[in-house]
């Protein structure tokens, strides 16, 4: 199957899989547990090059906007660290969702922010700290590796540590550890993957304080991508999510 093909079906596969979770979530309801939901985004941005020879992994801005109107009016957005004693304590009616943002593109600050604070949406967003303040594309990010020059740096560009700060001191952000080099975990030894994590974890918390609401240092989560093999290190949440 060509490269353009394959995205196109993993997309569509994406999407019918969302529309069937939503259709069938009536069957759960009455579950102990509770329900909830989390949204993994990556690039929100208008990014005016629609290449299919590598995946974007992009929302438009008028889209996520339309998402965060309707989560405001239908769901109880939560930060994701207090997900689960929200599932424990089960006293919302509305579906639990929680948003988060992996990678760390200033588009987050520039396009997310200011939706977030116009619907008072809680958001957590996943940082490779060794990327943060880079004027380069992500190494990773094949998209932005290949159309930079013809897009906007909005697009692509890495977020930096005044522009975390801003989002933190909204009191709406958290931000969390998406390791340091954003190696793929499958590759690393445990040895290595402790490394990430206590790297990652030092540097944010050097990097950010909290300057409005909450005091102290900043709330580290460590987040998807490949925690299944770190222990808590001091983490306040650990999640994991994949998409290959
Ligand atoms: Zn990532």
């Amino acid at each position: 199957m060509s490269l353009p093909g394959y995205i196109y079906l993993k997309n569509a596969i994406k999407y019918i899989a969302g529309c069937t979770a939503v259709a069938t979530a009536f069957l759960n309801a009455r579950s102990p547990l509770g329900h909830a939901c989390i949204l993994v985004c990556h690039r929100v941005a208008n990014i005016g090059v629609l290449g299919t020879s590598v995946d974007n992994w992009n929302v438009s801005v008028d889209r996520f906007q339309r998402l965060a109107r309707w989560l405001a009016d239908k769901a109880e957005c939560i930060p994701l660290h207090r997900l689960l004693e929200h599932l424990a304590s089960a006293r919302s009616s509305r579906p639990l969702v929680a948003l988060t943002f992996d990678d760390g593109f200033c588009n987050f600050r520039y396009n997310v922010l200011p939706i977030l604070h116009r619907y008072r949406l809680p958001a957590t967003i996943f940082v490779p700290t060794r990327y943060v303040g880079s004027p380069s594309p992500f190494p990773f990010d094949s998209w932005g590796q290949k159309v930079h020059s013809r897009s906007p740096f909005l697009a692509w560009r890495p977020i930096s540590w005044p522009e975390l700060q801003e989002c933190v001191d909204t009191s709406l952000v958290c931000v969390g550890s998406h390791s340091h080099n954003h190696f793929a975990a499958f590759d690393c030894t445990d040895e290595e993957l402790l490394e990430e994590a206590m790297v990652s974890r030092n540097i944010i918390q050097s990097r950010l304080c909290h300057r409005s609401v909450q005091k102290g240092p900043p709330r580290v989560e460590m987040g998807p991508f490949w925690w299944f093999k770190v222990p808590h290190l001091g983490f306040q949440f650990n999640s994991l999510t994949s998409f290959s």
